[in-house]
């Protein structure tokens, strides 16, 4: 088992201040900390601190998500003394009260305070935006470092919510089965239309260059929902900024099915934090060395899948139809198809600044080499060569590789790659140009 005590200074004594900061609220101070700090230590409001690198902002659904998930990625951001502000959209309550949601909150505080070496003390400060109320704590000795709490219900793993908050969820929300989600505080109610938008300011005001999200596809397999519909909302309000941050896109679950990825000393590093992390958590095992290292939690701390610099993610869609993976029990080569609309794994898409177009497993969409060609999907590691297929999308939406366009075919619902050609400059309402897409919303 890891050191839990790799990173020094480890274990600080729990951290005296964030139940303290409750009551500085209650007489109305905008914000405030224990006696252990000054107030002047802190700069306020947070989103004005100064950063000379990159401002990597995190969007994820539980108190546990990014330590488990964006590491060690976070731990070489954190080491870099970049500036990083993570986004928890659920309490990670798990239809629990309060009691639980504070001791992940005061968990992830700890791995956070353990990763950046620094005392476990937090200042607290409420934030407004777009007239909610948002709790927003940053860390006392390096203000750089903030989380930001929207405390939605725990949606649980498919979505289907908790009887405690009226089985409400992300999911639900998103899917318009649900008018409003209220936090469990009650604070904050929150519209499909408002929770986009105070996402939205929270981006505008910390001007993330670095925008980090869970997977919004779940083409890769098992995924729990609050982990796809957080980051659905966060990519969402993303489009709305002025200076677009650069995407990347955590795997989370099914990240367990994978070969070991990351070196033995991240490894150590990102499961000390957890094992931190762990001991707030009143639903976990305390027992690091037997239980603990038995969970699943244990396989995602050797592994971190990512998929950088994605451009656009969504359906993609011609015509009101969408390219869906066809024969997807076959383990390599399947082609892809027009089909009605559904929002599955086999039709969500990635295209990544590479020129990778991504589907079903992650795999790479690629090019036969006769002209018109078939489209298939492969692995991404397949050997180039002549299958190479660097997509770009132009601003008219055609996705060309090679000088190949992707194209609906003539007849049936076939799709095909042909020499790319002009969409004709003025097109009627119900004509789409046959090799003309559109990323849609999932
Ligand atoms: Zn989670």
């Amino acid at each position: 088992m890891a050191n839990p005590q790799a990173r020094s200074p480890s274990r600080q004594p729990r951290r005296p201040v964030a139940r303290a900061l409750l009551a500085c609220f209650l007489v109305g101070l905008a914000a405030c900390t224990t006696g252990a700090v000054r107030p002047d230590d802190v700069r306020a409001p947070f989103d004005q601190i100064e950063c000379d690198g990159p401002r990597v902002l995190q969007v994820v659904a539980h108190q546990d998500d990014d330590i488990l998930f964006m590491s060690p990625t976070l731990l070489r951001h954190l080491d870099a003394e970049h500036c990083i502000r993570t986004v928890y959209l659920t309490a990670g309550d798990a239809g629990d009260g309060l009691a639980y949601q504070a001791g992940r909150e005061a968990g992830i505080e700890a791995a956070y305070a353990n990763m950046v070496g620094l005392p476990n003390l937090w200042v607290e400060h409420l934030h407004t935006y777009e007239g909610h109320l948002v709790r927003v704590l940053a860390l006392v000795d390096a203000p750089r470092v903030s989380l930001v709490f929207l405390g939605l219900p725990d949606g649980r793993t498919k979505g289907q919510g908790f009887e405690r908050f009226g089985f409400a969820s992300l999911e639900k929300l998103w899917r318009n089965e649900l008018p409003t989600l209220t936090s469990v505080d009650a604070r904050n109610i929150f519209t499909r239309e408002g929770l986009i938008g105070v996402l939205a300011a929270i981006m505008e005001a910390f001007d993330p260059t670095l925008l980090a999200l869970l997977d919004p596809m779940r083409f890769h397999g098992n995924e729990h929902s609050d982990h796809a519909f957080s980051a659905r909302f966060a990519y969402l309000a993303q489009e709305r900024l002025v200076r677009a941050p650069r995407i990347d896109i955590y795997r989370d679950y099914n990240i367990s099915d994978e070969p070991i990825n990351i070196a033995a000393a991240d490894q150590q590093t990102k499961w000390s934090s957890f094992v931190l992390y762990a001991e707030h958590d009143l639903k976990l095992c305390r027992d690091a060395a037997t239980c603990l290292a038995n969970s699943p939690y244990f396989l995602y701390s050797q592994r971190e899948y990512v998929i950088r610099d994605v451009l656009y993610t969504g359906s993609l869609r011609n015509d009101g139809a969408c390219l869906t993976v066809i024969d997807h029990a076959a383990a390599a080569g399947d082609s892809v198809a027009l089909a009605p609309c559904q929002d599955v794994p086999s039709q969500a898409w990635a295209l990544t600044r590479a020129g990778e177009l991504r589907g079903l497993g992650g795999r790479c969409l690629r090019l036969a080499g006769a002209s018109p060609s078939a489209p298939y999907l492969a692995s991404c590691a397949e050997p180039a060569v002549a299958h190479a297929a660097p997509w770009s999308r132009s601003a008219l939406g055609q996705l060309s590789a090679r000088g190949q366009c992707l194209a609906a075919a003539q007849e049936g619902q076939r799709v095909i790659a042909t020499p790319c050609t002009d969409p004709p400059s003025s097109v009627q309402p119900n004509q789409w140009p046959a090799n003309t897409w559109a990323f849609g919303e999932f």
